[in-house]
């Protein structure tokens, strides 16, 4: 990149290429102010997890949440993970970070499955580099373990991109996951290139529809026999579906007459933090 803009600052003149190379010296230096405050983001704990409610389409209550994580940066505000974690994935900071997140998330189900929904199952992102990092089954197990969390109560979700990396080195690693007995969720089912043998391949509990399927329900035809597709095709495979990006009535009809099970979108609650999650949690039981 930074070679293309040389190249074609060069052909048109001084100027420019001077302009390009402070433009780049800019990027940099924006790149590495944005490190230094990763990793005193993570020192100073300045990260926060939101969970974002999961309701049965069956029984319209919360069965689980996914937990997001957000960054409070004193001065600037709640930066969304979009912004940090695809440079964190970067410089290696995933690791920590996704750690981190898993630590809070089983003491917080671990609470919330002690004093308000027994059943309550929590869903985290994993992105590949921690997907990969050999000791991560290892770190899960001593964190359930750490937060009296039975295992059925953990879901990771991973992404369609994971799981064309070499099956020989990712297979072991589903393995040691499911003989723990958490279960995993592929993220953003549709949206990437992977082929439907993967779903033969690697052990999948469940699917999650990705929103810009749901987004265009019911008016658009295609996504509706897609989405219809994809949940006939999980059931009969055995997985459950889970639909994200729910935003309004018609899309929750719709699904719940396509026999999907689960829901998430800002229909029901845009993702919370961990108080407001555990208010709904409280109208949960009551009602
Ligand atoms: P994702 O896993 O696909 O998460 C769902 C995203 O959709 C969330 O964005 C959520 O706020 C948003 N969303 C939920 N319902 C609706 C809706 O009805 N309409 C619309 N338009 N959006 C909805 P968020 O929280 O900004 O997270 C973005 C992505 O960042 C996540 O996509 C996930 O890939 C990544 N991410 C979040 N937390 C973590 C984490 O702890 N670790 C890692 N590795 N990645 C994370
Ligand atoms: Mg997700
Ligand atoms: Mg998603
Ligand atoms: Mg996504």
């Amino acid at each position: 990149c930074a070679d293309s803009a040389m190249y074609h600052a060069k052909e048109s003149g001084r100027n420019n290429y001077q302009f390009f190379t402070t433009e780049l010296n800019v990027r940099a230096q924006h790149r590495y102010a944005l490190e230094t405050n990763l990793r005193r983001a993570l020192i100073e704990q300045e990260f926060l997890v939101y969970y974002q409610p999961k309701i049965s389409l069956q029984t319209s209550r919360i069965v689980g949440a996914e937990a997001l994580i957000r960054w409070q940066m004193p001065g600037i505000g709640l930066i969304p993970p979009d912004e940090f974690i695809p440079i964190s994935e970067e410089i290696g900071l995933i690791l920590p970070i996704g750690r981190w997140v898993l630590q809070q998330v089983c003491r917080q189900t671990s609470y919330w499955r002690e004093h308000f929904t027994p059943d309550l199952v929590v869903s985290v992102n994993i992105s590949p580099k921690q997907f990969q990092d050999p000791g991560l089954c290892r770190f899960i197990e001593q964190t359930l373990a750490e937060s009296n969390l039975p295992p059925c109560a953990l879901q990771l979700e991973i992404t369609e991109g994971l799981l064309m990396g070499e099956i020989e080195l990712l297979l072991p690693v589903f393995e040691s996951l499911r003989n723990l007995g958490i279960t995993i969720s592929l993220d953003d089912f549709g949206t990437g290139f992977s082929s439907l043998s993967y779903l033969q391949r690697f052990p999948i509990d469940n699917l999650k529809i990705d929103r810009s399927f749901i987004h265009k329900i019911p008016e658009n035809q295609d996504s509706v026999v897609l989405t219809h597709a994809i949940i006939a095709m999980a059931n009969a495979l055995g997985m459950s579906i889970t639909a994200e990006g729910v935003e309004n009535a018609e899309q929750m009809l719709f699904l719940t007459d396509s026999g999907c099970q689960e829901m998430q979108g800002f229909y029901f609650s845009k993702p919370l933090p961990a108080t407001g999650f555990e208010k709904l949690l409280a109208n949960n039981r009551k009602s």
